[in-house]
């Protein structure tokens, strides 16, 4: 894994969010995309050499409403960089991770092919692979 991508952060309400995180991260957001395929809409921040990433539920039944209506609003997942999500799915499930799903990554937000790993393998933290597409 090559670096820390990005912290994704459940929201209420991203427009609402965005003022709120400009303010903190003294930056504005470079980027909103709905991800229709997920039921959620996003921004984008960048921090340094890293991103924040807020996400809010387009409808109930996507992951961050199920989230939020469990745990509350806040960190969500940490998203790692790797060159090659294919090779690195393989070295994890050898590893005896979980990865979310069938374990064939998609296409997210911010061009990324992205997968999950099951937060019960990862000592309760959601973790998200991307490779830039
Ligand atoms: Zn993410």
């Amino acid at each position: 894994m090559n670096k820390i991508e990005h912290i994704g952060i459940a929201v209420e309400n991203v427009e609402e969010s965005n003022l709120l995180f400009a303010k903190l991260l003294n930056t504005e957001s470079y980027k909103t995309e709905e991800v229709k395929s997920e039921g959620v809409k996003t921004s984008f921040f960048r921090i340094g050499d890293s991103k924040i990433e807020l996400l809010e539920a387009t409808n109930q039944d996507s992951s961050i409403a199920k989230f939020i209506n469990k745990r509350g609003v806040g960190v969500h997942h940490i998203a790692m960089r790797v060159s090659d999500i294919y090779a690195e799915i393989k070295r994890l499930q050898n590893e005896g991770f979980t990865i979310i799903g069938d374990g064939t990554p998609k296409k997210g937000a911010d061009n990324m092919l992205i997968c999950f790993m099951h937060p019960k393998s990862t000592n309760g933290i959601l973790i998200e692979l991307c490779q830039e597409l």
